[in-house]
């Protein structure tokens, strides 16, 4: 297609011409009438922030999104794309993408004058339409707005104030596009101050040029909600300038969370033709990890605990159980509570410690918290059982030594002795004649849970027995002997050790 062609589809109205604002605007409304999905995958925001981007967008307003770490604000301005025109007609070869009929660039201005109606069209795809930084105090006026290039001038031998030498930045870039700027309150003020004048004016000047560029840009941006509201981050005219203020939030329900992390994480995989399972129970616990650590005193509020959390360790936990029945040649690979123990890594790097967490260690915070939301599943699902027959069965001086290396049928077979205890796989929702890795992982879940509520308690060699209370009571042998080397009290079964590879 050529000027001429396109000018004739605009008359027709077979092309429409209008800014981005005007256009995101107008496909949106679209949307909204058909009743469409706004933001594909966003989930748990259609009460709270959707909404207010919505009228946001109505608005015609540039807006950011406070909120903490892994609150899904950098997917919710890269889906903005979506609401553009599947393509838009723009001068074949300008680096500001020049609307045809009234391109803004000298290069395109002299061309349009040279080739008039012949002048050449390109059509531009949504997805080359957004435009994305991450701020930094490091970013120039040259980085967002543009710069003289000496030796684009030097080449075609020109002067550098001529228009032609320019070399533009980011934002010209995104010209008839989004511009997003993530973690705004990191810009310095001097770089704010440029922002602002764009916001003000409409247009931009590059230094030592004499031109103006009246560019068509909706900006949006996002930031930490103290960065932002700490006083001297952000220049006040260009907080003022911002049409909408929008605070993103963490998963209000665990219903929400358990489906954004589903949705998120790599679960569904098929190893060297094995099936991977993590059962209902297993999730459930990941997912409370987090809601654990966002009120843990131990851990910093200010920077937050991402999303991102129980979705790496949703996977790392399918992958220990993966490794599990590799090993031990099962054929299928199911999630046990202890797995989310082995997942560890997975957890310590997602969140800042407070002072009092760093004295106890990533580590040990880490696996307080699964501790925790084991008990507050466990709790649930053990309602109205009866746990006293496995219980008394430690308290007489049973011990258990299984753990997340343990094969299934192995563990079965142990558990077996435990009077009461395979039974209980049906607090899981499993009965004893389902596969053995299933119904090993529903016992390991009651084995962690009477632990995590303090039933019984485990060694750091994974063994389980009575807890030290009932121990003191007088039931047990010899209550302070155990607590120094459970491994040595006399008339106890050690059962099996898990073996070391050094
Ligand atoms: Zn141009």
């Amino acid at each position: 297609m050529n000027l001429g062609e396109l000018r004739r589809a605009v008359e027709t109205g077979g092309v429409p011409r209008r800014s981005v604002r005007e256009e995101i605007r107008e496909n949106l409304i679209r949307r909204l009438q058909a009743n469409d999905t706004i933001f594909p995958g966003i989930v748990g925001y259609d009460d709270t922030v959707i909404p207010q981007i919505v009228n946001a967008i109505l608005s015609r307003h540039d807006f950011i999104l406070l909120g903490l770490r892994g609150q899904a604000k950098s997917r919710i301005l890269r889906s903005l794309a979506g609401l553009l025109d599947e393509r838009l007609p723009v001068v074949a070869g300008c680096e500001i993408h020049d609307d045809p009929l009234a391109p803004i660039c000298a290069s395109c201005r002299a061309r349009a004058r040279e080739e008039g109606d012949a002048l050449p069209i390109a059509w531009l795809p949504r997805d080359a339409r957004y435009v994305e930084k991450l701020a930094t105090p490091d970013v120039t006026i040259a980085d967002m707005v543009g710069d003289i290039d000496p030796i684009k001038a030097a080449r075609a031998g020109r002067q550098l104030s001529d228009e032609l030498t320019m070399h533009y930045g980011l934002l010209p870039r995104a010209n008839r596009g989004i511009f997003a700027i993530n973690e705004l309150p990191d810009l310095a003020g001097k770089i704010q101050v440029g922002l602002f004048n764009i916001l003000q004016e409409g247009d931009v000047q590059i230094k030592g040029y004499p031109v103006r560029l009246p560019l068509d840009v909706l900006m949006v941006f996002s930031a930490n909600p103290e960065d932002y509201t700490a006083r001297g981050k952000i220049i006040t005219p260009l907080k003022d300038r911002i049409g909408s203020e929008i605070r993103t939030h963490y998963p209000r329900t665990r219903h929400h969370a358990l489906a954004i992390t589903a949705q998120e994480a790599w679960v569904d995989r098929n190893g060297g033709g094995l099936e991977t399972i993590v059962p209902a129970y297993v999730r459930e616990v990941i997912e409370e990890i987090a809601f654990e650590a966002r009120r843990d005193q131990k851990i910093d509020k200010r920077s937050g605990v991402s999303q991102r959390l129980p979705i790496s360790c949703l996977e790392n936990t399918a992958s220990n159980a993966e490794r599990r029945a590799l090993v031990c040649q099962e054929e299928m690979a199911v999630a046990r509570v202890t797995d989310v123990y082995a997942a560890l890594p997975s957890i310590t790097g997602k969140f800042e410690l407070e002072y009092e967490g760093e004295l106890k260690g990533a580590d040990h915070v880490a696996r307080d918290l699964i501790r925790r939301a084991v008990a507050n599943v466990f709790d649930g699902y053990s309602q109205g059982a009866d746990l006293r027959q496995v219980i008394d069965w430690f308290e007489m001086g049973g011990t258990l030594q299984v753990d997340d290396t343990s094969p299934s049928a192995d563990l079965l077979a142990r558990a077996g002795e435990v009077q009461g205890l395979v039974a209980l796989a049906s607090l899981a929702g499993v009965s004893a004649d389902q596969p053995a890795p299933l119904v090993a992982a529903a016992v390991d879940f009651v084995l962690e849970g009477l632990f995590a509520l303090k039933k019984i308690s485990r060694s750091d060699e994974w063994t389980y027995q009575a807890s030290p209370e009932s121990r003191g009571t007088g039931r047990a042998l010899d209550a302070e002997a155990l607590l120094e080397d459970p491994r040595v009290v006399p008339g106890r079964n050690p059962g099996r050790k898990k073996k070391y590879y050094n």
